[in-house]
């Protein structure tokens, strides 16, 4: 089973100065982004302990640590590679284009993604993401990134818990709605996302 290691920062960590000094990199990535990936690392393990050994009584609290250890990692990754020494200007091209096109104009779009990550309640992250339903940018904000999400994932089969879903056929008894999910799963679909994926 494959293991995450922290990667490398694509500078030095003096190479923002006086952006961001070396001291905060060296404990922003080495400690912080760090800790991400042990956590990672030891929350897949415990989730395979538990497959072994067919107790999955703690399968709420490893997906949780799944889901922050994960998504810190990520995001963090993206982070540093987001930045550069020589950075700064305006893109251009197809990613400009894009942007005009979204967000009526780029200083519409530096305005909102600012407000966005300005508004942002406690530790959180202003993303620019890509919308593949709408073909189309969008800015978000994540809040509590552990919050039972892995940011790059894309979802290959879902199953909506909400009550409203089963409440009338199956009142309060969610296990017996979801384990009848897997007597209608279409899997064709399933693996055509799979590979789309
Ligand atoms: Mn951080």
């Amino acid at each position: 089973m494959m293991t995450h290691e922290l990667p490398d920062l694509p500078y030095s960590y003096d190479a923002l100065e006086p952006y961001l000094g070396e001291q905060t990199l060296h404990l922003h990535h080495d400690r912080h982004h760090q800790g991400y990936v042990d956590g990672l690392n030891q929350a897949e393990s415990d989730m395979d302990e538990a497959r072994q050994q067919g107790d999955f009584s703690r399968v709420r609290p490893i997906c949780d640590a799944l889901a922050f250890n994960y998504s810190g990692h990520l995001l963090h990754s993206i982070y540093w590679q987001c930045m550069n020494p020589g950075g700064g200007g305006e893109p251009s091209g197809a990613l400009m284009e894009q942007i005009e096109n979204d967000f009526d104009g780029f200083e519409t779009f530096k305005q909102q993604f600012l407000a966005a990550s300005n508004a942002v309640q406690g530790s959180g992250w202003g993303v620019l993401a890509w919308q593949p339903l709408g073909q189309r940018l969008v800015v978000l904000q994540a809040e509590k990134h552990q919050n039972l999400a892995q940011w790059d994932v894309v979802p290959i089969m879902v199953l909506d818990v909400w009550e409203h879903a089963y409440y009338l056929d199956y009142q309060n008894e969610r296990r017996r709605f979801t384990a009848g999910f897997f007597d209608v799963v279409n899997w064709d679909f399933v693996a055509e996302r799979f590979e789309q994926a």
